[in-house]
């Protein structure tokens, strides 16, 4: 058996909401007669979720959602499984946006998409294949803020199901798993101590409130930098130091971006920084830290251990880049643990099986609530946790004015 189909069965031991969703669909095979295409991070929990929609009876065409996070063992294994694989491993734009325009070749009749590229793709250069496009379902924030940008601007043609906003996804998944899988790859990767550091999170979202309050746990001195006025406040009642990026460069040791936004952190800020500082990015793209400012501004460049590059300054300082500037949970560990995947994915699978039965006009739509609330129940039932229930008198009393 190969290493992929071992890191397969390992998650799939700690994913019992894929389990039980399969356990209750599978026989009925919703999905039959659907070609589902997938851009989505492609390690072991997500080729678990599409050998589950493989067995809801969809025929899969599956790729990556970023050339740096696929782990081509698992995408070989998932390939002896009979599902069409078009990902591999690289740092190449190119090889990575190629694996995009197969998937669409494919003419899928439902896309599940982690980050819009194949959604946005479809809409600017293969607008054909929009005609046999039955909907759409996105995992992130910076899909959705893409989406809604298109659909703003009146050139969405499908309909889009916001997983993202699911309270079953964000809560949990940008969260806690962002929380725990960031400083899980900063520090297997850089084998240094979070506790005594000065850690800066730009960003106080949904993910940027996970990697601050673990940061801490760790035993850091966290500091927050924020655009938005509610956010900072609420950072700072959350008992965090907020201030200026241009103020945090000078103090910070490890920085963390988790904005969605684009140069974050620059030439001005690289300039104020530490000798030794590492910059982490667990947003989106390779675009919140200016990597390519911080190459150009560079005088040396070097590989200092796997995944970290060091970048010497023309004031002789070096700081140290993870990951190349790609998400650092994703391209440089595994992303987020297992169970957390659990949820995420069997909003995605519930939302697929929906739009397979439900033809919607295009829009962006949130996540039905009866599929929030199924997953909850599923998942404290899969924990052994039970909760009370309203009595007749107290939903009576709560109705009452
Ligand atoms: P969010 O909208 O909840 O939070 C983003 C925050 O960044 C907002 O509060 C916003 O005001 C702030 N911000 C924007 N520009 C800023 C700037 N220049 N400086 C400081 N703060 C700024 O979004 P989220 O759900 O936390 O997601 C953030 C990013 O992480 C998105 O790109 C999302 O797709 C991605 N994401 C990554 C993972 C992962 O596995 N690494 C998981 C989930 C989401
Ligand atoms: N294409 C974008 C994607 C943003 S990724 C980029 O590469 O920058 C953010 C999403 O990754 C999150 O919403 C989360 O649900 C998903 N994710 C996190 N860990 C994952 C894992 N182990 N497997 C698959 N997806 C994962």
């Amino acid at each position: 058996m190969n290493l992929g189909q071992r890191k397969i069965d390992w998650v799939s031991r700690y994913m019992p909401l894929l389990n039980s969703i399969e356990a209750e669909y599978a026989s009925r095979k919703p999905l039959s007669g659907f070609r589902v295409g997938m851009s989505i991070h492609l390690e072991a929990k997500t080729a678990y979720l599409a050998l589950l929609i493989k067995e809801l009876g969809a025929e899969v065409f599956i790729t990556g959602s970023n050339p740096l996070s696929t782990q081509d063992d698992v995408a070989e294994a998932l390939r002896e499984n009979g599902l069409n694989v078009f990902a591999k491993h690289t740092s190449d734009e190119a090889v990575y946006m190629s694996g995009i325009y197969s998937v669409l070749e494919a003419k899928p009749n439902l896309i599940l998409d982690d980050g819009a590229d194949l959604t946005v793709t479809a809409h600017t250069q293969m607008p054909q294949i929009l005609q046999t496009l039955r909907g759409v379902t996105e995992e992130t924030t910076t899909g959705l803020r893409r989406l809604r940008a298109l659909h703003n601007q009146g050139k969405l043609r499908v309909p889009v199901i916001a997983v993202n906003d699911a309270f079953t996804k964000h809560l949990f998944d940008n969260r806690y798993g962002t929380g725990q899988s960031t400083w899980d790859s900063i520090m297997r990767n850089t084998n240094l101590s979070i506790a005594g550091k000065t850690v800066v999170v730009a960003g106080y979202g949904w993910c940027g409130k996970g990697v601050a309050m673990r940061a801490r746990g760790l035993g850091a001195r966290v500091i927050v930098t924020e655009v938005d006025a509610i956010k900072a406040l609420e950072a700072v009642m959350d008992g965090f130091e907020v201030m200026q990026m241009k103020d945090a460069a000078i103090v910070g040791d490890i920085f963390v971006t988790v904005t969605g936004n684009t140069s974050v952190i620059s030439v001005e800020e690289f300039m104020q920084m530490k000798d030794g500082a590492i910059l982490a990015n667990s947003g989106h793209f390779n675009v919140e830290i200016d990597v390519k400012a911080l190459q150009h501004l560079s005088v040396e460049k070097f590989q200092a251990r796997p995944n970290v590059e060091g970048y010497v300054l023309p004031n002789g300082r070096t700081v140290f880049l993870l990951a190349e500037g790609r998400l650092v949970n994703l391209a440089a560990a595994d992303g987020h643990p297992v169970e957390i995947m659990d949820l995420s994915f069997a909003v995605q699978a519930m939302s697929l099986i929906y739009l397979s039965a439900n033809l919607l006009e295009p829009d962006v739509y949130p996540v039905p609530a009866q599929i929030d609330e199924k997953v909850a129940k599923m998942k404290l039932q899969a924990m052994n946790i039970k909760i009370d229930e309203l009595s007749v008198e107290q939903k009576r009393y709560l109705e009452s004015y």
